[in-house]
């Protein structure tokens, strides 16, 4: 439903016009992400590696024991709502996925060509320097199994000093004018409790809530390229950074949001023991920062860009999960997926990026500031939060690789290699943004009902 010439002629990609491309590719992103079981097991090591940055002893909380105690009044509820509870991880781990065979492949044989047909890119040890993640599966003897869809992202109550400082270790890798993220334990955002806002400040977050998710500005940057009209999202409108720099800050502040729209959507009232949207919970979060939500939208064009530009390579990729009909499945589904965001109107585009005349020294950089981000992870105090950090922050990497990366008229052999988890966490992290999109719309309906009734 999407006429290419409109967008043209419009010369501006709007909300609308990726809630409606999400519209349309939600269904198959879902199938993919819950149907299928190559797409369904992440296999990581959750569990054997420090936090690089930071000890326990210095003060920043990194372990579940004390980053799960911030929340008040924790012995007056029932111990499986408990945060340290809500934190585990359900289901087998440090297993392998029942039925999937063992597979040897000779981990760069499909990426050379050699006997395709037969050979898999499951996971392989080396990093590589075209990688904007650093590998977690690089110890194979290390890795657990987990299943994401016994282990969704919701709330766990993880909060406080904790957090915060990764939080803000995260965004300190945005400035580039520093050195890269070195130990840091004294900075931390202080947290806020939860909790009915007060009639005046629920109508200033009403207000500015409408003004971001109601009214739906319209992105506005978007940069006309030797008088053509190539559509790329750059609207943030601050100062006088340069692009790559914004797009990093948009690609973390966006997960945040995500992560944050995530917890808000699947919330466990401790009152009734039910789960799901909490609005007020959304305001707190959302509330005068209209850009965050804004960033939601940015990381799906970003992404959906990755998943669009790997259609010639996905059509030569051998997917491996020990099953023939489960793989030509797998497969189809993929190539339909990437066939179907290439069609989309380009909203994104990555050309833009990394022209200037330093642009080798800036791209390392961010790599190595993203990379940086992506070790952060072994920072975080909770194995839930953990487990979807890892999943999201190698999702952006692995859609930075692409998009750098990749030539996407070229297959398997003359593009650099991708495991199996790099492509897993792509999708699952398109399927993170894809729900944090419906859930702006039905906490969008909510508020209004509740206004209504106001
Ligand atoms: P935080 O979300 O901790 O934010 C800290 C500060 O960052 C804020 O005060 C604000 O100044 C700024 N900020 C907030 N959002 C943005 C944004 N989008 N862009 C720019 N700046 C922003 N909790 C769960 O319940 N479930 C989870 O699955 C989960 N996963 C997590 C994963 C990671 C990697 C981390 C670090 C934390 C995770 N948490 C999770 C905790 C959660 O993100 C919050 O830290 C926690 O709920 C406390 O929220 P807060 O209101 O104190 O602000």
């Amino acid at each position: 439903s999407f006429e290419h010439n409109e967008m043209i002629s419009d010369a501006c990609a709007s909300y609308t016009d990726i809630e409606e491309i999400n519209q349309e590719l939600r269904p198959l992103i879902r199938g993919i992400t819950q149907g299928l079981d190559y797409f369904g097991y992440y296999r990581l090591n959750l569990f054997g590696k420090q936090c690089p940055f930071w000890s326990d002893n210095e003060g920043v909380c990194g372990n579940i024991a004390c980053a799960v105690n911030t929340i008040d009044n924790e012995d007056e509820i029932p111990p499986i709502w408990r945060s340290a509870e809500l934190s585990k991880l359900e289901g087998k781990k440090a297993s392998h996925p029942p039925e999937r065979k063992k597979e040897e492949p000779s981990p760069l044989a499909g990426a050379l060509g050699e006997g395709k047909d037969e050979s898999c890119i499951v996971e392989f040890d080396d990093c590589d320097e075209r990688d904007y993640c650093v590998p977690d599966d690089e110890t194979r003897s290390d890795g657990d199994y987990v299943s994401l869809l016994d282990n969704p992202e919701r709330f766990t109550g993880y909060a406080g000093a904790g957090a915060a400082a990764v939080w803000s270790a995260i965004y300190r890798e945005n400035c580039f004018s520093r050195a890269p993220l070195v130990k840091d334990t004294k900075s931390s955002s202080p947290s806020q409790p939860f909790g009915m806002l007060n009639s005046k400040s629920h109508m200033a977050a009403v207000n500015d809530l409408k003004q971001a998710v109601l009214e739906k500005p319209r992105l506005e940057l978007v940069e006309k390229k030797n008088g053509n009209n190539h559509l790329a999202l750059l609207d943030l409108d601050v100062d006088d950074q340069c692009l790559e720099k914004r797009v990093f800050y948009r690609v973390i502040s966006g997960m945040h949001a995500s992560i944050s729209m995530h917890l808000c959507f699947d919330y466990l009232n401790q009152s009734t023991g039910e789960w799901g949207p909490n609005l007020d919970c959304f305001i707190q979060r959302f509330e005068g920062h209209p850009e965050r939500i804004q960033n939601i939208y940015f990381n799906y064009a970003l992404v959906l860009r990755a998943v669009a530009k790997l259609r010639n390579y996905l059509s030569e990729y051998t997917f491996c999960s020990g099953d023939a009909h489960h793989n030509k499945v797998t497969k189809t589904k993929m190539l339909e997926l990437s066939t179907k965001a290439a069609s989309s109107p380009q909203i994104f585009d990555e050309s833009l990026m990394f022209k200037d005349a330093n642009a080798i020294e800036l791209k390392e950089d961010f790599k190595n500031r993203f990379r940086n981000v992506s070790r952060l992870m072994d920072c975080v105090g909770c194995d839930k939060c953990r487990l979807w950090g890892k999943v999201q922050t190698q999702g952006y990497g692995t859609s930075l690789k692409v998009l750098f990366e990749f030539d996407e008229n070229k297959g398997v052999a003359e593009n650099p290699p991708l495991r199996r988890t790099e492509l897993v966490a792509l999708v699952n992290t398109l399927d993170k943004l894809s729900t944090s999109l419906n859930a702006v719309s039905k906490f969008q309906q909510m508020w209004e009902t509740r206004q209504l009734q106001e």
